[in-house]
């Protein structure tokens, strides 16, 4: 598990998330800890092979 500091994309706050890179590329949602709004992830690696997390609006 790789922890990631992500900016909501309702409220801007930033929040802490822990993801599985051994599940590989995948989507997935988490509820803001701030706002409560359903954040949409997208889990996927970078040219490195390094994990990144995308964070978008549910209705994106
Ligand atoms: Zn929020």
């Amino acid at each position: 598990m790789d922890e990631f500091s992500i900016g909501c994309p309702y409220c801007g706050e930033s929040i802490d998330l822990l993801v599985d890179g051994s599940e590989g590329e995948h989507e997935c949602y988490e509820d803001c800890s701030v706002c409560c709004s359903p954040i949409f992830l997208e889990v996927s690696f970078d040219e490195l092979g390094k994990l990144k997390v995308l964070a978008k609006r549910d209705s994106d």
